[in-house]
């Protein structure tokens, strides 16, 4: 049996993402393009490889999988994915190979249809992307989504005892006079709350540089307000987090541009063509699809995982430059490697 996955920067890793299609039923301004190509479906691993790779990750020490996209509720039959790594989740303080945490993250338009059988997989906790809380400004930056029905996914994994994060694109001119409002809702609604910086990924059809608001100066602005107690604990992911004392509930900041967080980088990233991307902010990783369909062996698969790690990158190159500067990041979209 193989070691556990350490990348040649000394770092463990036990985060997956994995991302189950390139599809999605919005394209939001900063993610997608709007008249999108979507991949053949032929390209697009099936269950039994994907649920194949994610076993292989786990064997090796992967105790969490987030499942990503596109979006991810527009897979078909995704709750049998769901269910069948719910199999892996262990109990607390397990030592055999298991995940501590399934979970996943949505733009919420069919979370209620789904809600209950998540919660049934094991899935405590989603994270749930909304950007604001205008109806059309909702429509605008989607391009094609419907607040109510994000807003309904929301309450139904609530109800049906799914913790929710909502995700919230920080953008110039669009949603930075909402901050407020969005914090204030999310204390009643009881979510944590996750603001990120636009990170250039792929061509959106928009001007990255008028979409970019660096989260130092809102964190400074809002702390005006609000009591932003800092808290210490770390997930080994990209957010910092404080605690709002006048909701009690969790802010975060994801700032791949003003603030690099790769040091502790703890996770990889499967794309749902089965390509490995050790960074999401570099090309770097390797052919898992190629491997598979050319019949190879748990050992081969292991060995092509390894390799990969073994050049993961130390970090990713991001830039937007502020006043017209040069805006810097891969030419893959984020919905293809899974956000
Ligand atoms: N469709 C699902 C959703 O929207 O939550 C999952 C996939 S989406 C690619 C995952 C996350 O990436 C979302 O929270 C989205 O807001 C974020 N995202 C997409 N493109 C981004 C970009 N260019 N910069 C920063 N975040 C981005
Ligand atoms: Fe779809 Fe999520 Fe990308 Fe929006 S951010 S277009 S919901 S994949």
């Amino acid at each position: 049996m193989r070691s556990s996955l350490i990348d040649s920067h000394g770092r463990a890793i036990s985060y997956l993402r994995v991302s189950v299609t390139d599809r999605c039923d919005m394209r939001c301004v900063y993610c997608m393009a709007e008249d999108m190509e979507f991949l053949p479906r032929a390209d697009v691993l099936d269950f039994a490889e994907m649920e194949r790779l994610c076993a292989s990750f786990i064997r090796r020490g992967v105790t969490r999988i987030r499942l990503t996209g596109g979006e991810p509720l527009v897979r078909r039959d995704i709750d049998t994915l769901v269910r069948s790594l719910g199999r892996w989740l262990r109990p607390k303080g397990s030592s055999t190979p298991g995940l501590d945490e399934l979970t996943l993250t949505t733009n919420g338009s069919q979370l209620r249809q789904h809600a209950k059988a998540l919660y049934e997989a094991g899935v405590r906790r989603v994270n749930v992307s909304l950007d604001t809380l205008d109806p059309e400004r909702f429509a605008t930056v989607t391009r094609r989504g419907r607040l109510h029905q994000t807003l309904d996914g929301v309450q139904a994994a609530l109800d049906s005892g799914i913790a929710v994060r909502i995700n919230t694109v920080a953008m110039a001119g669009v949603n930075d006079r909402e901050f407020d409002q969005l914090i204030g809702w999310c204390g009643e609604i009881g979510a944590d709350l996750c603001l990120i910086e636009t990170m250039p990924m792929g061509d959106t059809g928009e001007d990255r540089r008028s979409q970019y608001l660096p989260l130092v100066d809102i964190r400074r602005d809002l702390a005006t307000r609000w009591t932003l107690e800092p808290l210490t604990v770390r997930t080994g992911g990209p957010a910092r987090y404080v605690r709002v004392a006048e909701t009690g509930k969790k802010l975060g900041f994801i700032t791949p541009l003003s603030h690099n967080f790769c040091e502790s980088c703890n996770r990889v990233r499967l794309s749902c063509t089965g390509r490995l991307y050790t960074c999401l902010g570099q090309e770097d990783g390797a052919d898992l699809r190629a491997v598979l369909r050319g019949g190879g062996s748990d050992d081969q698969i292991a060995a092509t995982i390894d390799d990969a790690l073994s050049h993961k990158p130390k970090g990713h190159d991001f830039m937007i430059g502020r006043r017209g500067g040069e805006v810097s990041g891969p030419v893959r979209h984020m919905s293809v490697t899974g956000g």
